[in-house]
């Protein structure tokens, strides 16, 4: 394997850190080119002093002061969107992790797919607002797209060889005919709340919600898991990358969290990926693709599992799920205005000004009132994502004095 110069697009979160972890055990394999944070501005200083880093990358001139000081010589700190765009796109970085939560990540991770990097994705948020977009860009750009989200990267890994989608072939709604793949099939731990009483969910906290029984993540990511709304963004992203329709996914509830997705064939063949939760399998699977490395994940000891247990989601406990079918059905931007309700949602409920089952009604009345369009161009994206945040705003005022 060639060395990979490689850009971490949000290195100071769970997923940066994992990965990291994986490129670390391979330096005749890796360097890392670039690292970015946001905030946690002392864990980005630790970072570029193990990895040495030509570029670090924070929000504003005031960090990047702060940062400089703190630095290797040889790391140039740059700021803002353009210091996000100028390391995903670089000439001397081979590939981007992209990693940072939420929309944010979206012109970064474009710049990316337009420059033709491999591209190891996240960040869903940005395929789920901006699909058809972000595929063009990446079949525009020559781009390698691989799915880190562990679903995904086990449906990957189970498709059959040369499947359409991942390289950018976009949604065309029958993306399964003439492929041998009758369905793809999501787990879904069901979150810290899949077993709580509905009527105790008004009172759950956010650090109870960001308490996940198998894995350990980012807040916003944690909060998804405990609405389901991770497992329906999910969705479109799966229609996205592997280039189906929403009816062609369905939707399980493993809470061992052991089988992290499934594809079904026409034989009756159900082909399944297995591994302990840890989201180091999936970086390393795609890191060395389409080899295999170390990934430094504890073996699976199949003697040593309790029960494998498989149920059908509840509707009424995760309303977010039918939303986001709803969404991935209509698409156009529904999706964008879903994926920017539920972040202005979540971020309300994680500063405590709504309670916990207000996530999904925020989402609910921004969704009830949305006239779709078409995503021409990603300024159309960004007008979609203001418009749907400010009526999520609206809704969680309605909802602000029940705390
Ligand atoms: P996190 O909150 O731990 O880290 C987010 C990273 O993004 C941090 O480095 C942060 O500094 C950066 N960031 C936040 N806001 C930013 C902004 N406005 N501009 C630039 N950078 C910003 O989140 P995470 O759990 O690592 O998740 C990252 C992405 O990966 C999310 O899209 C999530 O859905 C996805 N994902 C995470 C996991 C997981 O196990 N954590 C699994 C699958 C998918
Ligand atoms: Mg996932």
């Amino acid at each position: 394997m060639a060395m990979q110069q490689i850009t971490i697009l949000g290195s100071t979160g769970s997923i940066g850190v994992s990965s990291l972890d994986v490129i670390a055990r391979h330096p005749d394999q890796f360097r890392v080119f670039a690292l970015t944070g946001h905030s946690r501005i002392e864990v980005l200083a630790e970072q570029c002093q193990r990895f040495v880093p030509a570029f670090a990358v924070v929000p504003n001139a005031e960090a990047a002061s702060q940062l400089s000081a703190l630095v290797p010589a040889q790391t140039r700190v740059l700021c803002g969107v353009e210091g996000l765009i100028e390391v995903a796109s670089h000439s001397d970085t081979d590939t981007v992790v992209a990693a940072i939560v939420g929309a944010a990540g979206l012109l970064p991770t474009i710049a990316a797919a337009e420059a033709g990097k491999k591209i190891l994705l996240a960040n869903k948020e940005a395929l789920v607002m901006a699909g058809a977009l972000f595929l063009d860009a990446v079949k525009r750009g020559g781009a390698t797209l691989l799915p880190l989200d562990s679903e995904h990267n086990a449906i990957f890994q189970c498709l059959p060889p040369g499947f359409t989608g991942v390289s950018g072939a976009g949604l065309s709604g029958s993306g399964l005919s003439g492929t041998g793949v009758s369905k793809l099939v999501l787990s879904a731990s069901g979150g810290p709340f899949r077993t709580t009483p509905i009527e105790q969910l008004m009172t759950v906290s956010p650090d109870q919600a960001c308490a996940h029984p198998n894995w350990s993540m980012g807040r916003k990511i944690s909060v998804d898991s405990a609405t389901m709304m991770n497992k329906g963004l999910e969705l479109i992203e799966a229609c996205w990358l592997f280039n189906v329709a929403a009816a062609d996914v369905e939707i399980v509830i493993h809470p061992q969290s052991i089988v992290h997705s499934l594809v079904e064939y026409v034989d009756g063949s159900v082909l399944a990926q297995l591994g302990n939760p840890d989201m180091r399998t999936p970086i390393a699977h795609a890191l060395a693709w389409p080899e295999r490395i170390a990934s430094g994940v504890a073996r699976l000891n199949l003697t040593e599992l309790a029960a494998l247990e498989f149920e059908p989601p509840d509707a009424v406990r995760f309303p977010a799920l039918t939303l986001a079918r709803q969404a991935g059905e209509s698409m156009g931007d529904a999706p964008t205005a879903l994926n920017a309700a539920n972040e202005v949602a979540v971020a309300a409920f994680l500063t405590e000004q709504i309670r916990f089952p207000r996530i999904a009604a925020v989402v609910a009345e921004v969704m009830a009132g949305w006239q779709g369009s078409e995503l021409a161009c990603l300024e159309a994206v960004q007008d979609s994502d203001s418009r749907a945040r400010r009526l999520a705003q609206a809704s969680v005022a309605g909802y602000q004095d029940e705390v």
